[in-house]
């Protein structure tokens, strides 16, 4: 799976109507679409989701966050996906993202920053499937 990731546009990102801008950048820095839908959380698929930080601080206001409005989760093939996709996106915190990348340009703040990306390949597996089926993706090896 080296060459997966997913990302999730958040809820800010939606609501802001930045949905065409960020999907734009993703592709014209070479990342192949293989799955897209818009989704509403609800508290259990978060929860699910964000399980690896359930004993961190911000996780209520993060459950709270990903459920306040409809997201977009967008499954991405490119070499070298998942490194490649968070160099894209920049540090959680947009004060210190680098200049040019997605959270740098549009973020309002370490939480509300409009995207999420897989961590490791282990993770991007589990985390398409979470939301796609293998129906629903573009390379699902003919199983249309
Ligand atoms: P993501 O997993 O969404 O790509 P990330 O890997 O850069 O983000 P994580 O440490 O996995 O950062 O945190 C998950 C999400 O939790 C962040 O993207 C952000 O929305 C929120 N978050 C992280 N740290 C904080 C914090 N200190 N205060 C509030 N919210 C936070
Ligand atoms: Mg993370």
């Amino acid at each position: 799976m080296s060459n997966k990731t997913l990302a999730i546009l958040k809820p800010d990102c939606v609501r802001n109507n930045l949905i065409g801008k960020v999907t734009a950048q993703i592709q014209e820095a070479g990342f192949k679409i293989n799955g897209l839908k818009m989704v509403h959380l609800t508290v259990d698929s978060a929860n699910g989701f964000y399980e690896v930080h359930k004993e961190r601080p911000f996780f209520n206001d993060l459950i709270k966050y990903m459920t306040s409005g409809p997201c977009v989760p967008i499954a991405l093939e490119k070499e070298n996906a998942v490194e490649d996709f968070r160099k894209l996106i920049g540090a959680t915190d947009p004060a210190n993202a680098a200049e040019g990348t997605i959270r740098k340009l549009y973020a309002i703040s370490i939480q509300e920053n409009i995207v999420h990306g897989s961590d490791s390949d282990e993770n991007a597996a589990k985390e398409i499937s979470h939301f796609f089926s293998r129906k629903e993706l573009l390379d699902n090896n003919g199983w249309n």
